[in-house]
This record gives C-alpha cells, sequence and structure tokens, in this order.
C-alpha cells in the first residue's frame, strides 16, 4: 500500500501529482538523466549566488555581518535564526498543512533591521523581463543583508514551484516569529533579488496542498523525461488507457463520457477521433485529410531553425538553400553586442538573399512560433543600437508576408495524426532521418556543455527535414492513406 515517506517539497506540488506515489513504491528509481541535469544547473546557480554574497560589510561601514551556513540542516537554521545572524546559507524550514508534512529549502535568509528574515529562492528561470511600465524592488546580491531595496522598471514572472518554495519559506518563518511580508527571488540574472509579495501567494500554496493525489497513472507531457515511465506505461498498457494516445488534458471530454480505453474511443465510432484511434492503434502516423496534398514553392527557397538557450538569446540561426546548410552562430554571451551581430548578420545574408533572387522566394520553418518570437525579441532589443539590426517595423512586415511560410500551419491544413504532427513524426514518413535525436531540454544541457558540433548537427538535421516535408508534401505525401 502507498504510504507517505518523504516531506512534499515545493516540486512535488507541481505537474504530475502521481511522482509522489510512485516514488514511494519505487523508491529506489533512479533520477532522470534530464532531472540529473537540471539538480546539476541549480547546484550551479547556488554557487554562482552564493560567490556573490557580501563576507563584510563596505569599507567605513561599521555595522557586522555575521554569514552562517545551514547546509541543509533544520536544526542548524533554526539555531542561526535564534543567534540573530545576518545571512544564512542553504537553509531548511518545515510546516504542516492540509495533512501534509512539508519542507523547502530556502537558498538564503536575510536578517531585516526590524529582526525578521527574508526568504531568497534561487533557480534558473527568468523571474522578471525589462519593462517600463511595470515597477518591481531589487536587491543587489552582493548588499544582501546591507542594502536597501531599489526600484526598476520590471515585470515579474511566476513560476509556479518557486512561488510555492517562496510561500513554504515565509509560512514557516511566520511560524518561528521571524516573518517579513516579502520574499525574494533569484533567477538567471545573478546579480539582483526580486521582491514578491509573501502575503499574496499564500492562497496558491493552498490550494496546491489541498489537491487530491491520484489513485492511478494518467500519461502528461512529462511523462517523457520522469523516471517512473517505465512502470506508468505499463499500468497505462494494462487499462489500454486512453491517455496513451490522448495525454494530458486531451482525453478529458472522453473521460467525462465513460471513454477510457483507446479501443472504447475505437468502438465508439465517433468519426475522426474513433479512425485515429484506429491509426494510433496499427501505428499508422499520419492520414491525410485532402484528396492530394499540396504546398506552396518558390524559385529561391531557405529553410530556417533557430535554436536559443533558455530565454536568455538566440544563439543559432540555421539556414539551408536546398545545397548547403549555413548556420549564423555565437558562442558568446547572450542578450548583448554578440547575440546582436550574429542575428545582424543572419538578417543580412537572409536579405541579401531575397534582393539577389531571380523569381519569388520564400523562407520557410516548421513552425513559427520560436522563430517569430526571436525575430521579434532580437530587433526589439537591438535595433538602434548595433549596426545592420532590422528595425521591428521591418520584421513584423516581413512575418507578415507570404515570404515567410510556415510549413507546420500547411500540414496540419492536410494532414491528420495520432501522435502530433511535429516534425519528428512527420519527417520520418517523408523519409528524412535525424542523425541525433535531441529534445529540448537536452539541447540546453548540450550548449553549457559546449557540443557545438552535435547542436550544429542537430539544427542543420532540423532545416533539412523541413525542406524534405514541404518538398515531400508538394509532391502528393505518397504512401500516406486518407482518413
Ligand atoms: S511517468 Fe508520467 S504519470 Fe507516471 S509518475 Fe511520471 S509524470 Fe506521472
Amino acid at each position: 500500500m502507498y504510504q507517505e515517506e518523504k516531506p512534499w517539497a515545493p516540486h512535488d506540488l507541481v505537474g504530475c501529482r502521481y511522482r509522489r506515489v510512485q516514488q514511494a513504491r519505487h523508491p529506489l528509481t533512479p533520477p532522470s538523466e534530464a532531472s540529473q541535469a537540471r539538480a546539476q544547473r541549480l547546484v550551479d546557480a547556488r554557487a554562482e549566488v552564493f560567490a556573490l554574497l557580501p563576507t563584510a560589510p563596505a569599507k567605513g561601514d561599521r555595522r557586522r555581518l555575521v554569514r552562517v551556513d545551514a547546509r541543509g540542516d533544520w536544526f542548524a537554521t533554526v539555531e542561526a535564526l535564534a543567534s540573530g545572524a545576518n545571512l544564512i546559507t542553504d537553509a531548511v524550514l518545515d510546516g504542516h498543512d492540509s495533512g501534509k508534512y512539508w519542507e523547502v529549502h530556502v537558498d538564503v535568509l536575510v536578517r531585516r533591521d526590524d529582526g525578521t528574515y527574508l526568504p531568497v529562492i534561487v533557480n534558473n528561470h527568468r523571474v522578471a523581463r525589462p519593462d517600463a511600465r511595470k515597477k518591481a524592488q531589487v536587491l543587489h546580491t552582493q548588499r544582501l543583508g546591507l542594502g536597501v531595496p531599489l526600484q526598476v522598471g520590471a515585470k515579474l514572472r511566476r513560476h509556479a514551484a518557486d512561488t510555492y518554495a517562496a510561500a513554504m519559506a515565509s509560512r514557516a518563518l511566520e511560524r518561528l516569529g521571524f516573518s517579513c511580508p516579502q520574499a525574494a527571488l533569484i533567477g538567471q540574472n545573478r546579480e539582483l533579488a526580486y521582491l514578491v509579495d509573501a502575503t499574496a501567494i499564500q492562497h496558491s500554496l493552498d490550494s496546491a496542498l489541498n489537491a487530491p493525489t491520484p489513485t492511478k497513472a494518467h500519461r502528461v507531457k512529462e511523462c517523457a523525461s520522469c523516471r517512473f515511465w517505465p512502470f506508468c506505461e505499463e499500468e497505462l498498457q494494462t487499462r489500454d488507457d486512453i491517455s496513451l494516445m490522448l495525454p494530458g488534458g486531451r482525453s478529458q471530454i472522453y473521460l467525462e463520457e465513460g471513454i477510457s480505453s483507446v479501443q472504447q474511443l475505437i468502438d465508439a465510432n465517433l468519426g475522426r477521433p474513433s479512425r485515429l484511434a484506429q491509426a494510433w492503434r496499427e501505428g499508422v502516423p499520419v492520414l491525410s485529410k485532402v484528396e492530394r496534398t499540396h504546398h506552396p514553392r518558390r524559385d529561391v527557397e531557405i529553410d530556417v531553425d533557430v535554436e536559443a538557450y533558455l530565454d536568455q538569446g538566440a544563439y543559432l540561426w540555421g539556414t539551408f538553400d536546398g545545397e548547403q546548410y549555413r548556420p549564423f552562430v555565437t558562442w558568446e554571451g547572450l542578450d548583448d553586442e554578440a547575440e546582436a551581430a550574429n542575428f545582424a548578420q543572419f538578417w543580412t545574408w537572409l536579405m541579401g538573399r531575397r534582393e539577389a533572387a531571380e523569381g519569388s522566394f520564400g523562407v520557410f520553418c516548421y513552425s513559427a512560433h520560436g522563430e517569430n518570437h526571436w525575430l521579434q525579441f532580437s530587433a526589439r532589443r537591438f535595433h538602434g543600437k548595433y549596426p545592420g539590426v532590422p528595425s521591428p517595423e521591418e520584421v513584423a512586415a516581413f512575418i507578415a508576408s507570404d515570404e515567410w511560410i510556415d510549413v507546420f500551419q500547411q500540414v496540419s491544413a492536410q494532414l491528420e495524426g495520432p501522435f502530433g504532427l511535429g516534425l519528428k513524426v512527420v519527417a520520418p514518413v517523408a523519409g528524412y532521418h535525424w542523425k541525433d535525436d535531441i529534445d529540448g531540454e537536452e539541447s540546453v544541457n548540450l550548449y553549457r556543455a559546449g557540443a557545438r558540433e552535435v547542436l550544429l548537427d542537430y539544427n542543420a538535421d532540423d532545416c533539412k527535414a523541413t525542406a524534405a516535408v514541404r518538398r515531400w508534401l508538394d509532391a502528393g505525401a505518397p504512401g500516406v492513406p486518407r482518413m
């Protein structure tokens, strides 16, 4: 029988709750590579922040600064709080609510002048974006425990696990008599701690703590990198669970109708959904919705794919002109001159090809959300500051033109697929195969590890796969059965 053993942590309150059940059943299952890499990124982030924290007041400042490392120990944390230390690093606090015992790691506790403590949570998210219309309060990491908050123009971004960690820390401090009305988050910019209202986030913590724990597996996006997938997959297959085919909320409408297995969906004869369920059962990846498929062609065709590191910046604009893969890449710091210069080179080259084109011209990409974001965001950040960067208006005109074509839109208008219509699903049907299979999270790790050749090869494959799919679609998608 499932028994709770480990205290609840903030990340347990986010995403699949069945993980806790599986954790108790299979405690020796090692973490997945993805979660190990995530944990390592957090260890590195904490080390960067700890290295920035003050060790003494500035010259001439007569205050004392006592810094205590609690080394992840609850008793040491409480002792340090009682002693009035100015900075307590690697602290642990706990609590009990809604029948759940929880524990939270607090990277830094900062003593304020009134004797209360500000909890600071370090993470790898972007916790705020510059925004002149919004106001946020920040403390410089180098001045934590010494400085006063400053006001900056920035918009805070919420990440559930960080919010729950801040709310738990604040709640535990309140019970110990050290509460302050704020908490702070240090994200990708290690130099700034953004203040958040700790009272306002208590309600969402209560809702998360009160949510029920599921009694059976339901496939969701995060299953792809979850250590318990082999156990859950077996459980789901035994039930022929509908979430195997329709993960997350996509199966909800059928579950409400009492259809909980793939076979029930096939037998229900609901038309399109039943036909897709049948294709899923038979392993048929794509079906055609039209008599004959087509795709727009141009005299000069360029396929494009962008690679970004988290949301810090776009480091690679890959292009393929049907003969040559040409990457525009920077391995230097992002969000500054190197990224701007790389973007300017890419844009100048692309517009040069357009100028020189004899006949019609087209630029293609597969699902343009990322490319549109980085085109617009690069123009907004760098135009007027660095030479060769187009204006936001110029980029907007290009995106709206018929020279910028989203291959995914063409594919989804003409094909259907029980496994979705991602490039990784459709390109193999069109006869294109990747050298390496890398997902988004892995590409982040590869970027950090400096695996440049692998990233360039992967990006080249994405560009070439896009070209292969549109040509195949225009050739009538040979071999694809009708819906
Ligand atoms: S494999 Fe999926 S359903 Fe199972 S515990 Fe992990 S995330 Fe939850």
